[in-house]
């Protein structure tokens, strides 16, 4: 991703990288995205809005509106086309989302959140770290918050499909909170990152009882739902090897970007996800599976341009909040 010569990377891009010369080269050098994944992102990028202002003012309904303003209108588009798949769109219709979301706010509510803004307007804030050569490393928090029993910490909220054991794991051992951390000496000493992840599932509509709460599923299904508030801590040798595993991806990044400029260029890289069990959450896995076409009727059917600037994200996520500096 170039800015003005440079090159501009963030946790995603380097995952990608690491994971898979393909993945990287499709969705980092190519811009190209999944349209069938797209949903997921969207209604992610509609919450963020709505818990930003959320942890601002505490109103529901006004962080509600955030979401609504962003994220309705894909949904109407997306499911009025049928590009939704059933299963998708059990999760991710907007009134589900919606439901649920407003379900966390109001039990959580912003009094009795554990943690609470620094002050006013320290959220959606992007952090940056010069890596030499032209590269500069890029983290995007969500807020900085202070707990209610003390502490400094960073927010980062997440939703996700599951909220299974592994995902207090997962967050535990990701690069992207320790690249926080790392890019982050400007914004001063933390505790580390509590990240609150929403799970966005399905609420079951189903007639059966339940044997818990006694009442069909259908009017208990929003107790059902999870939510989860982990903290993460970081070692300052996570951190350092966490530097020097980022100068070494980056090195691999400069390869592909070198390599690929067109969907022509390819084939020609490696598939490392074939190695180390990335395929099976990769979005390009159907693409993959049919050899890697590059006949524009197939590719164009399958994605579309999308680049991923995470500086860029970070001032349109201040916009859709409310809270543009221009
Ligand atoms: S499906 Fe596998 S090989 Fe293909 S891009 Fe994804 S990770 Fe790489
Ligand atoms: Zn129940």
């Amino acid at each position: 991703m170039g800015r003005e010569g440079g090159l501009v990377v963030d946790y995603t891009t380097l995952r990608a990288v690491a994971e898979c010369s393909t993945k990287a080269a499709m969705g980092s050098v190519l811009a190209l995205q999944s349209r069938a994944e797209r949903l997921p992102l969207d209604a992610g990028i509609g919450c963020h809005a709505a818990l930003a202002q959320w942890l601002e003012t505490g109103d529901v309904d006004e962080a509600l509106q955030c979401l609504r303003d962003y994220y309705q209108p894909i949904w109407a588009r997306a499911s009025a086309n049928g590009a939704v798949d059933e299963r998708l769109a059990e999760r991710l219709a907007y009134p589900v989302v919606e439901k649920v979301l407003r379900h966390w706010l109001t039990t959580w509510t912003r009094d009795g959140f554990p943690y609470t803004l620094e002050v006013p307007g320290m959220t959606e804030i992007a952090v940056t770290r010069d890596l030499g050569d032209g590269v500069t490393y890029v983290a995007l928090i969500d807020a900085v918050v202070r707990s209610k029993v003390g502490g400094r910490w960073f927010l980062d909220w997440k939703t996700t499909g599951s909220l299974g054991p592994w995902w207090d794991q997962k967050q535990e051992d990701s690069g992207q909170f320790t690249g926080q951390r790392w890019a982050a000496d400007s914004l001063g000493e933390v505790e580390g990152v509590v990240v609150g992840g929403i799970g966005l599932t399905r609420l079951n509509s189903s007639h059966a009882k339940c044997r818990d709460h006694g009442v069909p599923y259908k009017e208990c299904a929003l107790q059902h739902l999870s939510a989860r508030v982990k903290t993460v801590t970081t070692t300052d040798a996570e951190i350092r090897a966490y530097a020097e595993t980022v100068t070494h991806v980056v090195k691999k990044y400069r390869r592909i970007v070198r390599q690929v400029q067109s969907i022509d260029d390819v084939p020609a890289q490696p598939m490392e996800g074939r190695l180390n069990g990335a395929c099976g959450f990769c979005d390009y896995r159907g693409w993959c599976r049919m050899g890697r076409p590059t006949a524009a009727r197939i590719v164009d059917k399958a994605f579309e341009a999308r680049r991923w600037d995470p500086l860029a994200e970070a001032q349109a996520r201040r916009v859709r909040s409310g809270k543009a500096d221009a």
